[in-house]
């Protein structure tokens, strides 16, 4: 499962910012997720509750922000926004090419933590 040692990773970050401001316990944690992450939000929870048994941050809800897929075209430059349905087979809006990169969307990282 691709979730697990993200969500270790997260913890970790999350245990230790929660241990640097001595917080008593963490309540939520506020995620920003690319859309093209291949993560599942019900299973970032569930991986998480089992991560977090017994630590500060025990039953912290994650509160997740989408975030869309972005492409810049190689060839004019144009950044756009593209549906996961349209892929692969997605094109510049304004030239037509298909020689893109891209700028965000498999990204995740956290915002914010919501803290006792
Ligand atoms: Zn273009």
């Amino acid at each position: 499962m691709h979730e697990l040692p993200v969500m270790k990773s997260i913890l970790d970050i999350v245990l230790k910012q929660a241990t640097i401001h001595n917080v008593r316990s963490v309540r939520a944690v506020q995620l920003e997720v690319g859309l093209l992450s291949d993560l599942e939000a019900q299973w970032m929870q569930r991986y998480f509750d089992y991560l977090s048994r017994g630590t500060l941050a025990q039953e912290a809800e994650l509160k997740i922000q989408w975030n869309p897929i972005v492409f810049r075209c190689q060839e004019c430059g144009k950044s756009f926004e593209a549906e996961r349905k349209m892929l692969p087979d997605v094109a510049c809006p304004a030239c037509g090419r298909k020689h893109l990169s891209l700028v965000s969307g498999r990204e995740y990282r956290i915002r914010n933590l919501e803290v006792e």
